[in-house]
This record gives structure tokens, C-alpha cells and sequence, in this order.
């Protein structure tokens, strides 16, 4: 059974559709990432996906349930998010943030357990945040509060994550070893993994499937094998570039063609 499936989705925000006739479904362990120029729906893709517009038409289904029949609770404890742009939470602590993870789990009637503080522990120290728990968002660096937002999205527990463009404010070497974690939990077994990206070579990298977005539909999806290819680049981004064979991964990688020296 699909983990997540949108059917015939389209999703905007009182103002017409933004995507429109979105088919995608994520079975279980998969790494699906969504690629497109700016402006061309990912992120609209990523909040109608939960529950989060309400101009949508369409069918959204989590483990086969109807999304619109569930409950805020419910949904968070099938799908974390990592949202693309820093909420208003400046003037909470790191670790404040990563607890606001378990939101889901906590009821009147049942507090935090064990395995909620060793969730939270777990999730500080994949993300390298542990060291940041005192300090307010407000005084973190975008990548340090990107790390943050993922370490909250992993205490959550939840089999479905979603990122928003995960890579944006990170540098090159957390870039790697945030897509490497991702990869990890991945093969490991504990997340289905569906992230909205803009670098393609990190996409291409990591994800077995990609999901091309233009202007608000889905104009190709497939391997990384079969989707990166220069005209495809061209057509969807409007960029020239080339293509090769990663020399350690084969994986296929772009290279952007410019005009500068050698040319
Ligand atoms: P992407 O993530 O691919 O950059 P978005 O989904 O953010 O694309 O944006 C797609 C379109 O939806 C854009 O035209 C954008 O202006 C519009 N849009 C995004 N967020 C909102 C919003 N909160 N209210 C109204 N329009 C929005």
C-alpha cells in the first residue's frame, strides 16, 4: 500500500491553482525527490500533501486513509515536515523547538515517556544539535536552524518525511551529510523520504525517483537515469548544461555550460 498518494491534486491558495492534476504515489522506504524551477509549485506541492490548503481538489491518501478525514494529531504522527522557511519561533530555545517534535505523542492523560526524551536525544545527535539546545533560534545561523527543524521532524517519529528544500541553507559539507543522514535513515528503514530540492546533482545522488515540476504539474518523473539528461535541463529550467557519469556513483550530474573562460 502507498505511504502517500495524491490523486488528480490541485491545490492553490484562494486565488486559482498553483498545481494542478499532481499523481504521485510513495510506497514505503522510497526517496522521492521533487524538482522545478522557482515559483513552480514544489513547496504549494509539499503543504497540499498535508493538509495544510484549503482551496485543494482532489484525493490525498496517508497509509490508505483519507487526508481530509484525519486530524491534525493523526496526520503528525504519519508525516513530519521541514518547512522551507524559518517559522515564528525565534524565541524558543533549540531544544524547545526539537521537543515541539512530540506534539503528536502527548495526550492529557499520557505526559513524555522514556522513549520520547530518547527520541529527542537521538534526533540532537544525528543532526549535530545537541551542542545548540540552550541557545535561541532567534541567534542560530540558517543552516543551524535548518538542522533543528530536521532534528524536531526526526523526534517526531513519524514513517513520512517531507522536507522543503533541505539544502538551502546549508553549506556544501552539510549539504552532504544532511542528504547522507537522509540516505541512512532511508536504508535503514525508518523513513519514507519526500523532499522538495533545487541542486539536481544532490537529488540525482540520493533519490531513486525524481518528480519534475513545471508550472504547477508534473511533466516527467523517473530514475535519475532516465530523467537528467541535457534537454530535459533545458526544457524545464531553462539552463545548458552537461551531462556525465558521476566517476564514483555513475549517477548522472550536470554541469552548467556558461560562457565564461574556455569557451
Ligand atoms: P516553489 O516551491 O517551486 O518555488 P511555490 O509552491 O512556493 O513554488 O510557489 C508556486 C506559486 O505559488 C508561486 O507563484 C507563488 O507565488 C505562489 N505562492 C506560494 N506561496 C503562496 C502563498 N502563501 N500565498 C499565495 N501564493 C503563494
Amino acid at each position: 500500500m502507498s505511504l502517500l498518494e495524491l490523486r488528480d491534486l490541485s491545490a492553490g491558495y484562494g486565488d486559482g491553482f498553483v498545481v494542478r492534476g499532481i499523481s504521485l504515489s510513495l510506497g514505503p522506504g522510497e526517496f522521492v525527490a521533487v524538482l522545478g524551477r522557482n515559483g513552480s509549485g514544489k513547496s504549494t506541492l509539499l503543504r497540499a500533501a498535508q493538509g495544510f490548503l484549503r482551496d485543494v481538489e482532489g484525493r490525498v491518501s496517508l497509509e490508505g486513509r483519507d487526508l481530509f478525514s484525519l486530524g491534525r494529531r493523526e496526520i503528525a504522527r504519519m508525516v513530519a515536515y521541514v518547512p522551507q522557511l524559518s517559522e515564528p519561533v525565534f524565541e524558543f530555545t533549540a531544544g524547545e523547538v526539537v521537543l515541539m517534535g512530540l506534539y503528536a505523542r502527548q495526550t492529557r492523560l499520557q505526559g513524555l515517556g522514556p522513549k520520547d526524551a530518547k527520541a529527542v536525544d537521538e534526533a540532537m545527535h544525528l543532526t549535530e544539535t545537541a551542542a545548540l539546545a540552550e541557545k535561541k533560534m532567534a541567534h542560530l545561523s540558517g543552516g543551524e536552524r535548518q538542522r533543528v527543524f530536521i532534528a524536531r521532524a526526526l523526534a517526531q517519529r513519524t514513517p513520512l518525511l517531507l522536507l522543503d528544500e533541505p539544502s538551502l541553507h546549508l553549506d556544501i559539507s552539510y549539504q552532504v551529510e544532511l542528504y547522507g543522514l537522509l540516505k541512512r535513515l532511508q536504508q535503514d528503514g525508518r523513513k519514507t523520504i519526500l523532499a522538495a530540492e533545487h541542486n539536481i546533482n544532490l537529488a540525482a545522488a540520493h533519490a531513486e525517483r525524481l518528480v519534475f515540476l513545471k508550472d504547477g504539474a508534473v511533466v516527467l518523473e523517473g530514475s535519475p537515469a532516465e530523467t537528467v539528461r541535457a534537454e530535459v535541463i533545458r526544457d524545464i529550467f531553462g539552463a545548458e548544461v552537461d551531462v556525465r557519469a558521476n566517476a564514483r556513483t555513475g549517477l548522472p550530474e550536470i554541469s552548467l555550460v556558461t560562457g565564461g573562460r574556455g569557451q
